[in-house]
């Protein structure tokens, strides 16, 4: 029987997609091997920035000179460079046997079985746009206490630096019954938090029109969504779920309607990762991020008016084409203001297909490293005040599972997305356990905590801890944002 590997690159959308094809693989007799000694090796791309596209190109560089010694190889490129590249990746590089975009992932049995029947390289990119087919979970791995559900995907926004509109296709929305079910599903199999995903998550709109309206939802404004009707029906039909988060909404979409859902749904965690990319609106424009400066800023106070304590992360773009001085004083001021506590920065490259290609890339490299290591300065202060600031509470952890660099350690996140690293827990078992722990210490990114005396009394035993502690996941090289 062949064997397989998969190396994932990108964002969360690809990671989930990462998982449902290891699903199918194994669903088709394959089984999961080292990259090393794999028949099948599949490089899950992505093609947001110019290196995770370069990265590739050496991987697939790499593949092929092994491909010299083991001639049987089948050397697969999916995800968004694919979806971008097609039959170019073919012509252009060396041992690349087949191409796959996103929405084809259920036909890799089927072509992986042509190629054996001696078939040509084939490349099979070809968008549902007609009948969208979401791919779910088909069963759930013991240990694992988180999983991604896909509630839509594709985007209609044309923002002016990015692909993923060109390679993720037009906005396709699943029925919310759908959804629900998966998440039931899910939460019934163990699983304690629900990420939803989608390229701009909170445009969501149910296609079977079947959820009642939000309260403060406004039919008249264009940037309205069903989005959150779709997590108040999560919350009231899947109550035993422990938390539910989102991933990447879009700052047009945060309408009134879903800073209510955020102040009335308990289980909406109180952390939101909101991508602004600039704090100057003459950049805003330029991006076409349809939003300003000061309504971003008005939204995202207006949704922590609302939920007191939440927390905010971003995405920035440093270096976009005419970024002056000033432009990038303004998205320093920027993150002062909002006070973010996360924050993914990354330097513009430009990307094939999009409209900034038109715009000259005239912020010079050094300019724009020096900006991303300010940025990551701020960033890093910020982080650490805040954690500072939380030596000495005591914390609700959802325990993921033990840190696999520490042995005895368990870690876990907060409601507002905290990291925290528990002590004095030798010997027991917290895997998806809700958890207080008093916090004693802050690191650079994450804060140690010793487990509750209450906590400590009632925790199981643990019983097969390497078991327990192992999630088969995905490599994961590179993460980048969406929205
Ligand atoms: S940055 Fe986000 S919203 Fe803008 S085009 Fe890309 S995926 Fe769509």
């Amino acid at each position: 029987m062949s064997s397989y590997a998969i190396t994932t690159f990108g964002c969360q959308m690809n990671v989930h997609d990462s998982e449902r094809m290891h699903e199918v693989l194994r669903g088709a007799g394959y089984t999961e091997a080292e990259a090393s000694v794999a028949d099948v090796i599949v490089l899950n791309t992505c093609s947001v920035r110019e290196k995770a596209e370069q990265k590739l190109r050496s991987e697939v560089g790499r593949l092929a000179k092994q491909k010299r010694n083991q001639r049987d190889l089948v050397v697969v490129v999916a995800g968004c460079v694919a979806q971008q590249e097609g039959e170019r990746l073919v012509k252009q590089l060396q041992g690349i046997d087949l191409v796959v975009g996103p929405d084809n992932i259920p036909e890799l049995p089927r072509l992986l079985e042509e190629l054996a029947q001696g078939a040509p390289p084939i490349v099979r990119t070809v968008f549902d746009t007609e009948t969208p087919k979401f791919l779910t979970a088909l069963s759930v791995a013991g240990a694992s206490k988180t999983a991604f559900v896909t509630i839509m995907k594709g985007c209609d926004e044309r923002c002016s630096f990015c692909i993923v509109p060109y390679t993720r296709g037009p906005e396709r929305y699943r029925p919310s019954a759908e959804i629900v079910a998966e998440i039931a599903a899910l939460v019934a199999a163990g699983v304690r938090e629900i990420t939803l995903l989608g390229q701009t998550v909170n445009s969501y709109t149910d296609p079977t029109k079947s959820l009642p309206p939000a309260p403060d939802a406004n039919e008249s404004d264009p940037d309205e969504s069903e989005f959150a009707a779709l997590l108040r029906a999560v919350a009231e039909q899947v109550p035993d779920l422990a938390r539910l988060r989102y991933t990447s909404p879009h700052p047009r979409h945060l309408t009134r309607s879903l800073i209510r859902a955020h102040a009335e749904v308990g289980v909406l965690a109180r952390h939101v990762h909101m991508p602004v990319q600039s704090g100057s609106d003459r950049l805003l424009k330029r991006m076409i991020r349809r939003y300003s400066r000061a309504e971003y800023v008005e939204r995202t106070a207006a949704l922590v008016a609302a939920v007191p304590g939440l927390t905010l992360s971003t995405d920035i773009i440093v270096g976009f084409p005419g970024e002056t001085d000033e432009d990038f004083d303004l998205t320093l001021s920027l993150v002062r203001e909002v006070g973010f506590k996360g924050l993914f920065g990354f330097k513009y490259s430009e990307r094939p297909f999009t409209p900034a290609r038109k715009l000259a890339d005239d912020v010079t490299e050094a300019q724009k490293s020096e900006r991303l290591a300010r940025l990551f300065e701020l960033s890093e202060r910020l982080l650490g005040e805040h954690l500072a600031g939380l030596v000495g509470s005591t914390q609700r952890v959802l325990v993921e599972g033990l840190d696999k660099e520490k042995g005895e350690l368990w870690s876990g996140r907060t409601d507002r997305h905290e990291i925290v690293h528990i002590t004095g827990a030798a010997g027991l078992d917290l895997a998806g356990e809700i958890v207080d722990a008093d916090i004693v210490r802050n690191n650079k990114h994450s804060l140690q905590g010793e487990l509750s005396a209450a906590a400590r009394a009632s925790a199981r035993p643990r019983v097969a801890p390497e078991k327990a502690a192992r999630r088969s996941l995905p490599l994961v090289v590179s993460a980048t944002q969406g929205a």
